[in-house]
């Protein structure tokens, strides 16, 4: 798992990073525990407080013991060690943004910000290819799915469907959207995978097309949001960043989910697949597990949710073994 190694609450201090097979884990908080108990969620009618409070635009991870749990920080962002700054979260909310990376190029780190419902801030930062093995399905068009059991669980799923809207703007081919519905669907009803069959009630559903972009932005960091429409589309991001996905949630609820997919390589919208292209639908089933609650899993399992794919790699199409168990885990 990758996000259960936590630290004991530090305040200021960043951890030391070590260069070693194990996640990258950060957390840190804000606030002591004697202002707990008189802080409570942040409503319209704390203005006043609030303008009495000292707010930088910018805060780093070493300075959070400096803030106060009782002051919004709308117009605020923490600032991670690798200089990308994240809009904070209200009370009670989080954010958390996973990617999927070209096979071989270094992983920007996933990222997880919470916040209390009384205004702790916790920073998770999670590196996925430092615990990677090298193994991969590169070019496995025609290999079985993996049979490994693992999975991951963010920790949340969706009551009902998880309902988004289509922005086709900058979109690589107008067969686009057929390939992002099909990613979608493949998580849900009876899967039959390693001689066995599972079942899962997980639906995505596609309600149409919108002007709205995903909160997603090109330096690999997520928008402020409270929740609203979850949006799906096509933009600029880092070279090496294939997709992103940014999920809001409010008190462990998912409020919204928003996937990107990078503009600026070329992608595979066939059924077939060859070249220096990447494949539209197995890199959407990806991001769709994201936005259904599941985490990443080595690299070496082949699994769906493995956080690195290669060209033409249409294996990840198809749900492992470990990729049905979580989705039938999450959506029994
Ligand atoms: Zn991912």
């Amino acid at each position: 798992m990758m996000y259960t190694q936590y630290l004991p609450t530090l305040h200021g201090g960043l951890e030391s990073k070590k260069t070693t097979r194990q996640p990258k884990v950060v957390v840190l908080a804000i606030g002591s525990a004697a202002l707990l108990s008189s802080v409570g969620l942040s409503t319209p009618s704390t203005a006043q407080a609030e303008s009495a409070c000292s707010i930088p635009n910018t805060i780093r991870l070493s300075d959070l013991s400096t803030i106060s749990t009782s002051c919004s920080y709308k117009v605020s962002a923490i600032e991670l060690p690798d200089g990308r700054q994240f809009p904070i979260p209200d009370p009670g909310y989080s954010v958390t943004l996973h990617t999927l990376v070209v096979e071989g190029e270094d992983s920007a780190n996933d990222v997880s910000i919470d916040r209390s419902r009384s205004g702790e801030v916790t920073v998770l930062l999670g590196d996925a290819i430092a615990q990677a093995e090298i193994e991969s399905r590169m070019n496995s068009s025609s290999t079985r799915a993996s049979c490994t059991d693992s999975y991951n669980l963010l920790g949340f799923s969706w009551a009902g469907s998880y309902g988004w809207k289509y922005n086709s703007e900058n979109q690589p081919s107008s067969s686009a959207l057929d390939q992002l519905q099909a990613g979608g669907s493949r998580w849900g009803g009876f899967m039959s995978v390693c001689n066995t069959t599972l079942r899962s009630n997980a639906t995505s559903k596609y309600q149409g097309t919108t002007s709205d972009t995903p909160l997603v932005n090109a330096d690999l960091t997520c928008g402020f949001s409270i929740g609203g429409q979850s949006i799906v589309g096509f933009g600029p991001l880092p070279t090496g960043t294939l997709a992103a996905t940014c999920t809001w949630r409010l008190l462990s609820l998912p409020v919204k989910s928003d996937q990107k997919y990078n503009s600026n390589y070329s992608w595979n919208v066939s059924l077939g697949c060859s070249g220096n292209v990447y494949d539209l639908r197995g890199v959407a089933t990806h991001e769709m597990g994201h936005s259904f609650g599941l985490g990443h899993v080595d690299q070496s399992s082949g699994l769906v949710m493995k956080p690195a794919s290669g060209p033409c790699e249409t294996g990840q199409r198809d749900l492992g073994y470990g990729d049905a168990l979580g989705i039938a885990a999450l959506y029994p």
